[in-house]
């Protein structure tokens, strides 16, 4: 579809909008959200007839891109057989959506509690962990994001978490690893493991192992900024679990469904969770969806005990056509593996490109196409280019990038000092190298912000 302007329907719904909506995590008055006319593929496009190559896949949702036709027939034909259904029913998309994450999903995590999203997901996984064990605390890691409501948001490492902190009951955080911003001063991966895990393991000591039914991670930090963990801690907090009887919560939300160029960003290790959540790239975000995998042995802990939580549209039967088709095309397609090969072929040397030619580039990590750059104003010493969780002016450097890439054609995806490569997974080859071009151009105005 080529976008055609149409300025005038554009200014209507900015107008509403700015009567009418109320938007997340922002002040009001301070935003000015883009009219967006339509999308498809990697692109929407604006009023105006502006295009823009989506390096955010809306929030990091789009695995697939916008209108896929199939998954849109898909949605289509669903709402015309059966548009909605009450959840204590076998309905046909819920049953082939379960079958179909189930079979994706490592080991025995083959029973799928659905919820609308990844917050309520989160929910209901810690919600699980603790009635299977009886025990109180969760802990969870700083530098983290599970969500905006109520548990979520308290299990969220993340300044975001602050100003709606309803107080942190049977919530402990700790600190998992991130050897560029070490915290605990470690020079190497092997260190930063190994001091991260005695970390841990001290913490579930001292806060007593038989009150802890939980221990959440990302299996990727994602919003926190895409930090891979170093290899064999993951392995670690399974056996650190193991050991006391500790339920392992793998956040899958956004690592999950192809982003990092496997399934599961747990594949990548063999690791098994307990409990698996997920949501967005279940099905691209067409229709809210998301979810808790389930393991044979919490998933009988409800056999014969009614597990009390549930949501009205849990499996609602459009979300769940939407995933089956999804996670046909995904397969169909090869969009896992298109991840991963524009990750290793195109996104990781282009960035590492990148970062070689701008002194703003402090660190390139991430692995598919869930990449982020960690924007520096010094190399050396490694000062973020705006200082953490910067408020109006103390931004100017990130947003002035944001523009550059926005007027060059590149919607970004940027947080605090970082900008976050996370285009949908079947991005194509020459689309990648347009959003490399474009973040080249945007990249020499952060370096202008640099102490060079
Ligand atoms: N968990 C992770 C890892 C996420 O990235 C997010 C959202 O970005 C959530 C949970 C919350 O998901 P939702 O916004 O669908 O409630």
């Amino acid at each position: 579809m080529t976008p055609q302007p149409h300025p005038q329907a554009g200014a209507a719904v900015k107008a509403a909008d700015r009567a009418h909506v109320f938007h997340s995590w922002s002040a009001q008055e301070l935003i000015d959200p883009l009219a967006v006319a339509g999308a498809e593929g990697s692109y929407f496009w604006d009023y105006d007839g502006k295009r823009y190559l989506d390096f955010a896949s809306g929030l990091v949702f789009t695995n697939i891109g916008y209108q896929h036709p199939k998954v849109v027939a898909a949605i289509q034909e669903q709402a015309g057989k059966l548009a909605t259904f009450a959840p204590a029913f076998a309905v046909e998309a819920r049953s082939e959506a379960a079958r179909l994450i189930a079979r994706r999903t490592p080991g025995d995590l083959d029973k799928i509690f659905f919820t609308n999203g990844g917050a309520e997901a989160v929910e209901n996984a810690t919600r699980m962990a603790r009635l299977h064990t009886g025990r109180p605390k969760v802990l969870s890691a700083y530098r983290s994001y599970h969500g905006g409501t109520a548990a979520a948001i308290n299990l969220t490492g993340d300044p975001r978490r602050w100003p709606s902190d309803s107080g942190t009951a049977g919530v402990v955080r700790f600190w998992a690893p991130f050897l560029y911003r070490s915290p605990f001063h470690a020079e190497t991966e092997r260190q930063e493991c190994e001091r991260a895990l005695q970390h841990l393991a001290d913490t579930i000591e001292f806060e007593g192992p038989a009150t802890i039914a939980a221990i959440i991670l990302e299996t990727i930090p994602g919003t926190a900024g895409i930090m891979i963990p170093p290899p064999g801690y993951l392995e670690g907090v399974r056996a650190l679990c193991d050991a006391h009887g500790i339920v392992f919560v793998l956040d899958e939300v956004m690592a999950g469904f192809g982003r990092t160029g496997k399934w599961f960003a747990a594949d990548h290790t063999g690791v098994v969770p307990d409990l698996l959540t997920f949501a967005k790239g279940v099905n691209s975000g067409y229709v809210p969806l998301g979810g808790v995998a389930i393991s044979g042995a919490i998933a009988d802990t409800f056999a014969r005990r009614p597990y009390p939580g549930g949501l009205t549209y849990s499996g609602h039967p459009l979300a769940c056509a939407a995933a089956v088709a999804t996670l046909n095309v995904m397969e169909e397609e090869g969009v896992v593996e298109q991840a991963a090969r524009i990750g290793e072929s195109v996104l990781g040397p282009g960035l590492h490109e990148l970062a070689r030619r701008h002194p703003s580039v402090g660190e390139v990590r991430g692995t598919g196409v869930f990449w982020a750059l960690e924007l520096v104003r010094d190399r050396e010493t490694r000062e973020p280019l705006v200082p953490y969780n910067p408020q109006g002016e103390a931004n100017a450097p990130m947003a002035a990038f944001g523009a550059a890439a926005k007027a060059h054609g590149l919607w970004p995806f940027t947080n605090m000092n970082r900008t976050h490569v996370v285009p949908p997974c079947n991005i194509t080859e020459a689309e990648a190298k347009e959003g490399l071009a474009a973040l080249d151009e945007a990249l020499s105005v952060a370096d202008e912000h640099t102490a060079r």
